[in-house]
Parts: C-alpha cells; sequence; structure tokens
C-alpha cells in the first residue's frame, strides 16, 4: 500500500512535490481568463484577488486535436459558431479530458451532508489503491479540500502556461479554488460566466497528465457549477450522489438524481452518509438522521446504492485536522463501510478503460 502523507496534525511532514517555477500573477491569470466573451462586469471579485488586465498569449495557431484516433471527436473540427480562441480552448479540454479514465462528479442536494468528505476519501482511497487521480474542488464558494487534504495555505506553481496542482504521495494530485484565495475566510462572489470559465480553466489548464480518476467536488445542489462541470467533463463521466438518510435531504437528492438523468450524466450511485450512529458507551445504534433513506431512493429512482457510512466523531476530528480518515482509521466502520463503497465504484467503472 503506498503511503499518503500530508501535513496534518497527526505530525506528519508534508509530501508535496513542486515545481521549480514559481508562480507569479497566478490570480490574475485565473480571473482574467474566467471571464467568459462578452463579459465585462469585474466588481463582483473577491476583494483579495486584483484584476490585472493581462493578455494570456497562448500557442500560435489552433491545432487539430491529435490526442485521440476516434473519427467523430467533437474536437476535431471548429463549429461555425466558434472564434479561433474558443475552438483552441475547447481542444486543449478536449486533449486534458481525453486522458482521464473516469471522472466522478461527487454532488448533493444540500450542504453539510458530508459530499467533501467523501470526495477527499474517495480520492484517497483510490491512490492507496494504486490509481492515479485528480482531486478537483469546484465548491467555488465552499472549498473544504485544501482544509480536509491538509494543504490548506499552499501555494500553486505553474509550468509553462499550465497549472501545476498539488501531489500528495506521488499518484493524487490536488487543485481546489481554496489554494487561489488569500485566506480561508475571503468570500467568492462570482456571476455565473465566471464560474463558468474558472470551471473550464480547472479542467482544461491544469496538468492533470494522464489519470485514472479525476474525483471532482461539486457544490450542493444543481445550479451553475454542477452544470458547468458535468457539461465540460465529456465522456467517461458519471454522479455520485451523497445523501444523509433523512427525507429533508434524499428530496434534495431526488432533485439531483433528475438532474443527471437531464443531461445524460450517468448517475453511478447513491452514497448514504451519517447513516446511524454507534454509542461508545453502550453500543447501542442511534438513527441521528433516521434511516434507510438513501437506500429507499436508490430503490425508487433505480440507481445503486454504494453503501452505508455512519457517523463517527473521528472524521470530524480529521476533517479538521486535514487527515484523511480512511487512512487513519482504516480498522474502524466507517472505513470499513467506505471501503465497500470504493470497491463498488471500482468494479461499476472498471468495464469502461481499465484493463
Ligand atoms: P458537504 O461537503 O456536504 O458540505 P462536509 O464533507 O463538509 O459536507 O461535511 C460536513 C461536516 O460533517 C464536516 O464537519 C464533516 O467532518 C462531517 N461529517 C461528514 N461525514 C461524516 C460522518 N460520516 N460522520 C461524522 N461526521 C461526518
Amino acid at each position: 500500500m503506498r503511503e499518503i502523507r500530508t501535513s496534518g496534525s497527526e505530525g506528519g511532514e508534508a509530501e508535496l512535490n513542486r515545481p521549480s517555477l514559481p508562480l507569479s500573477g497566478l490570480h490574475t491569470l485565473f480571473i482574467f481568463r474566467s471571464l467568459a466573451p462578452g463579459y465585462s462586469d469585474r466588481r463582483s471579485f473577491s476583494g483579495s484577488m486584483a484584476v490585472e488586465e493581462k493578455q494570456v498569449a497562448k500557442g500560435d495557431e489552433p491545432q487539430d486535436c491529435r490526442s485521440c484516433e476516434q473519427a467523430d471527436c467533437t474536437s476535431r473540427n471548429r463549429r461555425q459558431d466558434e472564434s479561433e480562441e474558443e475552438f483552441r480552448q475547447r481542444q486543449d479540454l478536449g486533449r486534458k479530458m481525453c486522458q482521464i479514465g473516469h471522472k466522478l462528479l461527487i454532488l448533493s442536494g444540500k450542504g453539510g451532508v458530508g459530499k467533501s468528505t467523501v470526495a477527499a476519501n474517495l480520492a484517497v482511497s483510490l491512490a492507496l489503491a494504486g490509481k492515479s487521480v485528480g482531486l478537483l474542488d469546484v465548491d467555488i464558494h465552499g472549498p473544504s479540500i485544501p482544509r480536509l487534504m491538509g494543504l490548506e495555505g499552499q501555494q500553486l506553481q505553474m509550468h509553462g502556461s499550465e497549472i501545476v496542482p498539488l501531489e500528495v504521495g506521488g499518484n493524487l494530485k490536488v487543485m481546489s479554488i481554496g489554494f487561489l484565495l488569500g485566506s480561508p475566510e475571503d468570500a467568492v462572489i462570482w456571476r455565473g460566466p465566471m464560474k463558468y470559465g474558472v470551471i473550464r480553466q480547472f479542467l482544461g489548464e491544469v496538468e492533470w497528465g494522464p489519470l485514472d480518476y479525476l474525483i471532482i467536488d461539486a457544490p450542493p445542489g444543481t445550479g451553475d457549477e454542477p452544470l458547468s462541470v458535468a457539461q465540460l467533463v465529456g465522456d467517461g463521466a458519471g454522479a455520485v450522489l451523497v445523501t444523509t438518510p433523512q427525507e429533508l435531504s434524499v428530496a434534495d437528492v431526488r432533485r439531483s438524481v433528475s438532474f443527471c438523468r437531464k443531461l445524460s450524466l450517468p448517475v453511478v450511485g447513491i452514497i448514504e452518509n451519517m447513516s446511524g450512529l454507534v454509542c461508545p458507551h453502550c453500543n447501542g445504534r442511534i438513527e441521528v438522521f433516521k434511516t434507510g433513506g438513501g437506500e429507499a431512493l436508490a430503490h425508487e429512482m433505480n440507481v445503486p446504492l454504494l453503501g452505508r457510512i455512519p457517523i463517527d466523531p473521528k472524521i470530524v476530528e480529521c476533517g479538521d485536522s486535514g487527515v484523511p480518515y480512511i487512512h487513519r482509521f482504516a480498522d474502524s466502520d466507517a472505513a470499513t463501510a467506505f471501503a465497500g463503497v470504493v470497491d463498488r465504484i471500482l468494479g461499476g467503472t472498471a468495464s469502461n478503460t481499465d484493463g
């Protein structure tokens, strides 16, 4: 098993591979490019991200996308309604996405149900299973992946015109809007086109390289960001829906299933998180958020139930201290439940690209 070490409170030294080129003006680069064509209102950016106009040169002429031999690849030819710049960006994105076997969008109907926790632990589990993994946090309004992975305060670097994600343990690459904010308290107030632009950059202008899995932590709900990701990732994408068992959360996930179906995004399955708590004193089971809601929804919507993860206070401790729970408490009930989820995901996605 490979070792994943982050800079959490458990004493592990950060094990991050940093490229040698320092990054200057990254905020500027992101902000400038995140403006969608025709969009000119820049007042809504967060205060810490100074806005400078700076043209970013990128290559010369648009090239044929030669990353695959597929004659029907939509990136081969420029669309009639597309400028050369837009075509080039689409090709860049297509080239990147073609190198990624599976893209899993982690979605939830509402916040606080454990979506980011699931995303982080899923990414770590897959990395521990020997897969090359990317973890992308597009939860623009509440990026928690830097904290969960013990990467808060880390600086990003650039390699040529691409942003280099932070590396953990050799086969896990992490990218989050949180790395671009001045401080964890900074708020991001962006309108739809800006979010779309930033998400496109996160997918197309980050040096992901070939990956087995890209785990994408999307904001809750069915708004701009999940929509943007679903539209941009291309083939090989699927959604993992996270809910607590209670009806309030389940009702929102029902909407998420419909959202996926409208976008023809396959639902890999539902995870029922915070599914019961074993009392540490009497070993009795307490159904804090009721039980079985995710399972019932999976049945009703005819999608797989990937697993039921119980409440474990150590998940909160690990999240706060930046230590991947699945690695730190590998023998716990929740980690065992999580391992079942990962097995089902590996089994369900293996047939597409794995040998
Ligand atoms: P979301 O991304 O859906 O907003 P988070 O992953 O940030 O949710 O989790 C919300 C809170 O719940 C965090 O404090 C996290 O540590 C905690 N949490 C998530 N799953 C569990 C669980 N199974 N047991 C105990 N706490 C959990």
